[in-house]
């Protein structure tokens, strides 16, 4: 890859109330998709290597993803084309559209080193706003 920057990552500004936000195409070297909520910031984490998906799907498409995950705690469904939300103001962030959308801490885009308190930031984000267990409907 000779473009540092294929992932299209950028910082970019809530359109609402101006939060810095990072914005990046999700890295095909993850094991995982991660879903939107169609009206609120929460993602969940779907693992490609999880029994449970793996089990019911061989060929699977991603109506059949979307209708077996349980809804978000807001009453929002996840969805593959969900817009992404604000993590403070929650409105629609039209330009991380088919992005992942990350609160920016200053490190994102490579201008410092990652610090004990971004990691400490970043877990925090993701327990509020990353679901990663129980996601799966009965
Ligand atoms: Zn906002
Ligand atoms: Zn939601």
């Amino acid at each position: 890859m000779d473009n540092d920057n294929w992932l299209e990552a950028e910082v970019i500004a809530c359109p609402s109330c101006g939060m810095k936000l990072y914005a990046v195409v999700h890295s095909p070297f993850y094991d995982c998709d991660w879903l939107y909520c169609d009206s609120c910031p929460i993602a969940v984490e779907v693992n490609w290597y999880d029994p449970r998906f793996l089990n019911r799907f061989h060929e699977y498409s991603s109506d059949q993803i979307e209708s077996i995950l349980n809804p978000c705690e807001c009453g929002g469904r996840f969805r593959f084309d969900s817009p992404r939300h604000c993590f403070d103001c929650r409105v629609e962030v039209p330009a991380a559209l088919q992005k992942d959308l990350l609160p920016y801490t200053g490190c994102e885009d490579g201008r410092r080193e990652v610090t004990d308190a971004d990691r400490a930031r970043f877990e925090q984000f993701e327990s509020r706003f990353l679901r990663r267990h129980n996601i799966w409907r009965n």
